[in-house]
């Protein structure tokens, strides 16, 4: 696993527990799929003039605590312990402020296309390992918690396959 620190983070509230982990899909530009744009949005540091969409979002103070690349490289921007800004205004079973219970996890795609097979797998491993030091108790969408205003990972993530695989044991 690879760390690049991302100064969009900051303490959790005290005493809450981790529970959640949140989807999300992402790609910079839209729709295009390797490069640093990722990385740099997620660490303030985008070139607004490198692409026109790049104007809309590089101001964004975001970050997730991983990204999982195509290829299935995952790549950690926040420890755990800390609270990463991915969910935004957010709600999930009448718990409001996603971000400070949950651990958000980007999967470097599109919400119209189907993820890799070496982004499933890394994902699983990911999860199984986070398992052993979280009390994780629920895997969302971002759109699941954030219902029309966000509709990553998409009709393409493979939720089924997800669930199937952490069933699974794996190969270590
Ligand atoms: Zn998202």
């Amino acid at each position: 696993m690879r760390i690049v620190d991302s100064p969009n983070q900051d303490e959790r509230p005290a005493g809450v527990e981790i529970s959640l982990v949140v989807i999300h899909s992402i790609s910079l530009p839209p729709g295009e799929y390797g490069g640093e744009h990722i990385e740099r949005l997620f660490t303030n540091r985008l070139d607004p003039a490198a692409h026109p969409y790049f104007r809309e979002v590089h101001a964004l103070r975001v970050s997730s605590h991983f990204l999982i690349r195509r290829d299935g490289e995952v790549v950690q921007f926040v420890p755990v312990a800390r609270r990463a800004w991915h969910a935004g205004e957010s709600s999930w079973r009448g718990r409001s402020r996603c971000n400070d219970f949950s651990v958000g996890i980007e999967l470097e795609g599109t919400d119209d296309a189907p993820f890799e097979d070496a982004q499933y797998e890394a994902l699983a491993v990911l999860l199984m390992d986070l398992r052993k030091s979280v009390p994780l108790r629920a895997i969302a969408a971002h759109s699941d918690i954030a219902p029309g205003r966000k509709t990553d990972p998409g009709p393409r993530f493979d939720w089924p396959r997800l669930l199937a695989d952490l069933a699974r044991p794996l190969p270590l």
